[in-house]
C-alpha cells in the first residue's frame, strides 16, 4: 500500500519503510551516527517510537533520568520523513493541526522528544539542556532549544536517506538525492510502499518498548506477540495472536506472582527484564 493512502492513526504503520529510511540515514552521518536510548530507564507511550538521538542529546538525557530516578514515558523521539509525512497529511482527520511539513520537524534531527509527564520533567531536562517548547506544543522538549546547529545537517540526512533509498529501488526514476523535499520527492514519498521497499536493510533498528497491559481496545502488536510467545516457553497455555487479551493477563499475573513481583498485570521494564526480554 502506498503511504499516501496509509489508514489509521498510528504512524507504526509505516514502520517497515522506517527501517529502510533509519539504516540508511546512519550511512550519511558516519562521524555522528544517531544512538539507540533503549538502555536508559524509558519506555514508549505508543508502538511506534524510534528510540535514537544524537550522542551529546542522550548524555544529557542519561543525566536527567539519572537524577529524577524513574521510567520516562516517550511519546515520540526520531521520526522518519514517511512517519512525518503520515501525520502532515492526516493531521486535520487525526485532530493534530501542529504537524510541521516533511523535513522540517525537529524529530528528524535526533533532537527531540515528546515526553508524557512533561510537567515533572521539565526541571531535570531542563538542567541538562533540554528546552521545553512552551504550552503551544507542551510536550515537545528539544536539545540545545529550536535552533541547536546540529540539527540541519540531521534534517538533510532524513531526507536523502529516502531519496538515496527510492533511486535504490527505481533506478529509471531517478529523484536527485539533494536533501531537499520538492514536489518530486514529495510525490515519491507519498508512492512509498509502507511495508518497505524490496530492496533495503530493515534489519538495524527496533521501536522502543512500550508497557503492556490489559486495556479496551485491546493492545496489538508485535511486541505482544513476542511477550507471548515467552509465555508459551514458560509453559503458559494461551495463542500468540498479538492481542494482549485476558488470557495473556491471566498468565501475566501467575508469572508476576510466582517471581514475587507485583501482580499487577502491568508489563513493564522490571517484568520484561525477569522474561529475558530485555
Ligand atoms: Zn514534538
Amino acid at each position: 500500500m502506498m503511504l499516501k493512502n496509509a489508514p489509521g492513526s498510528s504512524t507504526s504503520i509505516v514502520s517497515q519503510l522506517d527501517k529502510q529510511i533509519i539504516a540508511q540515514v546512519n550511512l550519511l552521518i558516519p562521524n555522528n551516527p544517531l544512538v539507540s536510548f533503549t538502555d536508559l530507564n524509558v519506555v514508549a507511550g505508543g508502538n511506534a517510537v524510534w528510540p535514537l538521538l544524537q550522542k551529546d542529546a542522550k548524555a544529557a538525557l542519561q543525566r536527567a533520568i539519572n537524577e529524577r530516578d524513574q521510567t520516562l514515558v516517550v511519546n515520540s523521539a526520531y521520526r522518519t520523513i514517511a512517519q512525518q509525512f503520515f501525520l502532515f497529511i492526516n493531521k486535520d482527520r487525526l485532530g493534530i493541526p501542529k504537524v510541521a511539513p516533511v523535513g522540517k520537524s525537529n524529530h528528524q534531527s535526533g533532537l527531540a522528544l515528546d515526553i508524557e509527564d512533561h510537567d515533572g520533567w521539565k526541571p531535570y531536562l531542563k538542567k541538562y539542556g533540554w528546552q521545553w517548547f512552551g504550552p503551544s506544543d507542551s510536550v515537545h522538549f528539544s536539545f540545545g532549544g529550536e535552533g541547536n546547529p546540529n540539527a540541519q545537517s540531521y534534517k538533510i540526512a532524513a531526507i536523502k536517506a529516502f531519496q538515496k533509498l527510492w533511486n535504490l529501488n527505481n533506478p529509471d526514476r531517478i529523484l536527485t538525492v539533494d536533501g531537499d523535499v520538492g514536489p518530486m520527492t514529495l510525490a515519491r514519498l507519498g508512492e512509498s510502499p509502507i511495508e518497505g521497499f524490496s530492496k533495503g536493510d530493515k534489519s538495524s533498528v527496533n521501536p522502543l518498548r512500550r508497557v503492556l497491559r490489559l486495556t479496551d481496545p485491546l493492545m496489538q502488536g508485535e511486541d505482544v506477540r513476542e511477550l507471548q510467545q515467552a509465555l508459551i516457553k514458560m509453559n503458559f497455555n494461551l495463542n500468540a495472536d498479538g492481542f494482549f487479551g485476558t488470557t495473556t493477563d491471566a498468565a501475566i499475573k501467575k508469572f508476576q506472582q510466582d517471581k514475587d513481583l507485583i501482580a499487577d498485570g502491568v508489563v513493564g521494564l522490571v517484568t520484561l527484564k525477569r522474561m529475558g526480554l530485555l
